[in-house]
């Protein structure tokens, strides 16, 4: 086992040294975000699911929406989930809606009022009723994801091969608890988050500017390029065909067949539903990351659109069940994943379809 702190240093030293600076500089420097304004249980739990899987400037705008359409527990837990799903749309990972609002509705029925209550509310993991515990109610919990490995790994340095992100997680626990300042524990946590995301950053961290530099180990010991270590994780590339049928102003849709159901996409093209078609011309294509996969979405139209008098009738064959014409004007109604509805733009500005 490493030694972690520094030499001649005891660790409670060491320990108050470390929250000392690390409180100072984030009383000073804390970003200005929306849930920090007149902080309340509520805003706590809808930002913490936010920010799940999500960055911070692509939550800004959905959080300020998000309060003035619920803008409390109640609120939310009576909304129609298809009104949630939509508030929702372009946030991605949609099961976390429909898990803030049971978890709204826990709320509601029987508050949780503990860390080890909130685990048992639906998506809520470790790291979520850390967050929500230390920050609303102050428990003394550590919060630990990957922003908090990767400060905590350089601070001591560690230089033993992590075989994936939970092993990170269990390695890191400990001695984020120990860190912990029990005392202030919700502030110390948003702290740590803050550190590791604007300043202790993966590729170009601003050591120069760092509250914890002189505790840090890997910055007196210049690794800190190289810390932590990872294994690489196999990287897997997957195509997906679609189909872009616009006929009379109306583009048809398929329901998401990815967890989600009432979330709607441009249809697959499935090899049945391809052999349909005679010619079929490539309109768009994009990438996108899903953990370790990267998807190479294709957009084909059949071309040209109607022929072998083909009509929207054909369309209800049941090759294409589930599938519905939805008028380009009420696109906006639609509860539609964010890449679809940003490719669905982007093909309409181009403007090279056939118009059937
Ligand atoms: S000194 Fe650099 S490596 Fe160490 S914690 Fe600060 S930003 Fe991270």
């Amino acid at each position: 086992m490493q030694t972690f702190y520094l030499r001649n240093e005891k660790m409670s030293d060491f320990e108050h040294s470390f929250r000392h600076a690390l409180l100072q500089w984030f009383r000073q420097s804390a970003r200005d975000l929306p849930w920090r304004h007149n902080p309340s249980l509520y805003k706590t739990v809808v930002s913490e699911f936010m920010l799940q899987q999500t960055q911070v400037k692509t939550v800004l705008p959905y959080f300020e929406r998000w309060m003035k359409i619920f803008p409390n527990f109640e609120a939310l837990a009576s909304a129609p989930v298809e009104a949630v799903l939509h508030a929702w749309a372009g946030l991605g990972y949609y099961a976390r809606a429909r898990h803030l609002q049971q978890t709204a509705q826990r709320f509601v029925q029987n508050p949780p009022r503990s860390y080890r209550d909130l685990l048992t509310c639906p998506g809520v993991g470790s790291y979520t009723a850390a967050a929500i515990a230390s920050i609303a109610w102050n428990e003394p919990i550590a919060v630990v994801d990957g922003n908090v490995v990767r400060v905590l790994a350089r601070v001591f340095n560690y230089s033993e091969i992590f075989t994936s992100k939970a092993a990170a997680i269990v390695w890191a626990t400990p001695h984020a608890q120990r860190l912990l300042d029990k005392k202030h524990s919700g502030i110390f946590n948003e702290a740590m988050m803050e550190l590791g995301a604007v300043v202790c950053t993966p590729m170009a961290p601003d050591c120069k500017h760092c509250p914890i530099r002189t505790l840090c180990k890997a910055f007196r010991e210049h690794t800190v390029e190289i810390c932590p270590h990872f294994h690489s994780t196999p990287h897997f590339k997957k195509t997906v065909n679609r189909l872009w049928i616009l006929t009379n102003e109306a583009l048809l849709l398929e329901p998401s067949r990815i967890g989600n159901k009432q979330l709607w996409e441009l249809p697959k093209l499935t090899e049945e539903r391809k052999v349909q078609f005679s010619n079929l011309k490539e309109l768009f294509r994009a990438k996108r990351s899903i953990t370790n996969t990267t998807y190479t979405e294709v957009v084909y139209q059949p071309h040209p659109l109607m022929n072998e008098n083909r009509s929207e009738m054909f369309f209800e064959a049941p090759i294409f069940e589930g599938c519905r014409f939805v008028p380009i004007a009420e696109l906006h109604t639609v509860a539609l994943s964010g890449p679809h509805r940003r490719w669905i733009v982007r093909i309409l500005e181009d403007g090279n379809t056939d118009k059937g």
